[in-house]
């Protein structure tokens, strides 16, 4: 049903009664050309994903830092990437979807995407057990808070295409992490174990929860060991970015970049997650 409200309006109605504005087929095809992972998509796939978009940018808002322009085809960017995870998953709130723009409610604690043009440097401040406060600066390609805008290097996103050989993706890197944020506590932290569908992989609640997070930590731990195993002994380091080994939140968002831009590797290299992800990705496919 399309009805022509101005977008505040549109904001209280329920998502699968929100019209919004087409995308432009040309912005489309020139945007989605360049990222292989939505041209291997099935047609109706790519048309899903399409009106998905369309939600997603009358939602969102964007902003450039440091004067950096923020154009259609680099918002368009930004959405047909975040979007993805979407496609073939439940809603939020555990149910099967209307409609595809129900699942924007996985991103609805925020509004804003700063795009900023090169790679952004945090101050960050942490206490040791000694109570010592250290003080560093983190060189960031992006970045999720929960309740808070996600942050993305445009430098960083333009590169899609070329990273994807390497299961590399920092817009679904951050997006992976809101996911993983959906339903948080304020005092709590992601911890690479998102909300789950009901009857995830056939089992109740508590055995769904208890069978990721074994299956996870064990991934995890097999991937640190590598990632030691490489810097102490000098051996082949793992595929896929040795951050991943830093905290189980960061090894979720790493291992969902590769799930989707290169999943045949992905499911050479990591074939416990595969039956797991696709169960949380795949729900409703
Ligand atoms: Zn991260």
């Amino acid at each position: 049903m399309a009805l022509p409200l101005p977008r505040p309006l549109q904001t209280w109605l329920p998502r699968r009664w929100r019209s919004a504005p087409p995308i432009d087929t040309g912005l489309w095809l020139g945007v989605t050309s360049a990222l292989p992972f939505v041209t291997a998509l099935s047609i109706r796939e790519q048309e899903r994903l399409r009106t998905l978009c369309a939600h997603f940018l009358q939602e969102k808002e964007f902003h450039g830092a440091h004067g950096l322009v923020i154009t259609d085809r680099m918002a368009l960017t930004i959405a047909a990437q975040a979007c993805l995870p979407l496609l073939q998953m439940h809603c939020a709130h555990g149910n099967v979807a209307q409609e595809d723009a129900e699942k924007l409610d996985w991103y609805g604690d925020f509004v804003g995407i700063v795009v900023q043009p090169g790679a952004a440097v945090a101050q960050r401040e942490v206490t040791d057990g000694m109570g010592v406060v250290h003080r560093y600066r983190e060189v960031l390609a992006g970045e999720a808070m929960d309740r808070g805008p996600v942050m993305l290097s445009w430098d960083e996103v333009s590169r899609a295409a070329e990273l994807t050989p390497l299961g590399k993706n920092v817009v679904i890197h951050e997006f992976a992490h809101k996911l993983d944020m959906h339903g948080m506590g304020r005092a709590q932290q992601p911890d690479g174990a998102p909300p789950l569908p009901p009857g995830f992989l056939g089992l109740g609640a508590d055995d769904a929860r208890q069978h990721w997070r074994n299956t996870m930590q064990e991934a995890y731990t097999g991937f640190k060991e590598a990632v030691a195993m490489a810097e102490r002994f000098g051996g082949e380091p793992p595929w896929l970015d040795d951050y991943a080994a830093t905290h189980p939140a960061e090894f979720f968002a790493v291992t969902c970049e590769a799930y989707f831009v290169q999943r045949e590797r992905f499911a050479q290299e990591l074939p416990a997650l595969l039956p797991l992800y696709d169960g949380f990705f795949r729900s409703v496919a």
